[in-house]
């Protein structure tokens, strides 16, 4: 007996009403993106290994577990699927000379593939919308990415989206800061985990970062960065605070907060919700000022923040958010060789003018094929038989309205009785 193939685990097929919902999403991702001057690009989902090393930090979750690495059998290369699009999208800037056109504000909408524990709000394959700025020193543009967040979920409608910021200050100040953190887990060394063992030396910043409990305490009681932070750092935090302020957006500080990945400096920042339960952090991002040389291009400031799509199509739901309506205009009916010839015609005939069509394929009888069209949420019905055929007509039926007559009609006076049909039926809405 042959087995049933099932999709790989924690990587989700996105049906039709819940990708309806996903272009919803994605229509209003885009205008917002567009208000503030941001332009697509797209990268391959694919890319050489070592770039995500190089970006990410070697001693990080992602690169440590969770990143899906092989090497091409049939030219030896190492890659791997990326598991974010910050370093990808930097490449490509660099690669293309884009960072000598410098500032430029880019975005994508793209899978992303991490090896994690697949949960609720964890996924192996998921979906990120990235936002990247090249070229800005800030603090400026990091209270402008945030800023626009706050937008968003005003246009989702989505409330109670707390925003935590903080600041990784530069590399001389997190080395001092790293001593006093290793000094300190030191003195805690009986209850580190095997991960904060590992990491007491490599990257002890990246213990703050654990999503252990019995480390939480402790952690929150560890020397914090903000305390090692000189003028400059705390000057450009303070700017982004400043417009934080002004626009009315409140934020916490939080000192605890690291971020996953280790190309950031100065601001970072996260959007999160307790209405997701454990995963709620529903955007996040930051300064990474050194990627750009880092990753071989020449030195330029950057920010940028990323977007769980899951996460945040989860909260619309959560909060009350309805998928539209994916009803067609119209669902063509039609029995017979000479009809099914003049329903092509029909059916193609009324896209021009724009209205959205459903030609029934696949035969059977009239009625079964009306169940099919009321079945739709279609507005009209065409009908077309032989008699119909043979003139160059079709009935005009309408489904949502009880009592209005059927009408034989000129199959090319179609369009217009129907498009003012629509027109009338929005005016009474
Ligand atoms: P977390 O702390 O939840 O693991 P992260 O710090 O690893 O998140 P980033 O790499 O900053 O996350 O990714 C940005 C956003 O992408 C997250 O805030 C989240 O909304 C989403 N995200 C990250 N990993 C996953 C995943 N495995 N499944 C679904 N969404 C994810
Ligand atoms: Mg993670």
């Amino acid at each position: 007996m042959s087995q049933t193939l099932q999709s790989v685990r924690g990587m989700n097929d996105i049906l039709p009403d819940e990708a309806e919902f996903w272009e919803l999403f994605e229509d209003t991702i885009r205008s917002w993106l567009k208000s503030y001057g941001y332009r697509p690009i797209r990268m391959p989902i694919v890319e050489p290994t070592p770039l995500f090393k190089r970006a990410i930090g070697e001693v990080t979750d992602i690169v440590e577990k969770e990143m899906y690495s092989f090497e091409d059998s049939l030219n030896g290369e190492q890659l791997t699927l990326r598991p974010e699009g910050t370093a990808g999208c930097v490449r490509a800037v660099i690669q293309h000379g884009l960072a000598n056109q410098v500032p430029r504000r880019l975005y994508y909408i793209g899978q992303m593939f991490r090896h994690e524990r697949p949960q609720k709000g964890r996924y192996r394959q998921f979906h990120q919308v990235g936002v990247e700025s090249i070229g800005f020193a800030g603090p400026d543009i990091d209270a402008e990415m945030i800023l626009m967040g706050a937008r968003l979920w005003a246009d989702l409608g989505l409330d109670g989206i707390e925003l935590q910021i903080n600041s990784l200050g530069q590399s001389e100040e997190r080395a001092q800061h790293r001593a006093a953190l290793i000094a300190y887990f030191e003195e805690h060394a009986e209850i580190l985990d095997e991960d904060a063992k590992r990491r007491l030396y490599t990257n002890p910043l990246r213990i703050l970062d654990t999503k252990n409990p019995a480390l939480q305490d402790m952690c929150a009681a560890a020397p914090k960065l903000i305390d090692y932070l000189g003028e400059a750092s705390l000057a450009h935090f303070e700017g982004v605070q400043r417009v934080l302020r002004d626009a009315g957006v409140p934020f916490v500080i939080n000192p605890r907060l690291v971020r996953g990945l280790d190309y950031y400096n100065l601001t970072v920042f996260e959007w999160v919700t307790d209405k997701l339960g454990a995963q709620g952090t529903v955007c996040a991002g930051g300064r990474y000022d050194g990627l750009v040389e880092q990753l071989g291009g020449k030195s330029t400031p950057a920010c940028g923040f990323a977007m769980g799509v899951e996460r945040l199509i989860a909260l619309i739901k959560e909060s009350g958010g309805e998928p539209a309506s994916p009803a067609p205009d119209v669902y063509v009916v039609h029995q017979g060789d000479d009809a099914a010839r003049l329903a092509f015609r029909v059916a193609e005939g009324l896209r021009d003018q724009g209205i959205n069509v459903l030609l029934h394929c696949g035969g059977g009888s009239f009625k079964s094929q009306m169940k099919k069209a009321d079945g739709s949420g279609a507005t009209f019905a065409v009908v077309i038989g032989d008699d119909e055929a043979a003139t160059g007509e079709a009935q005009l039926k309408s489904l949502r309205e009880e009592g209005v007559e059927q009408r034989k009609l000129k199959v090319d006076d179609l369009a217009e009785a129907i498009i003012g049909q629509l027109i009338d039926s929005d005016e009474e809405e």
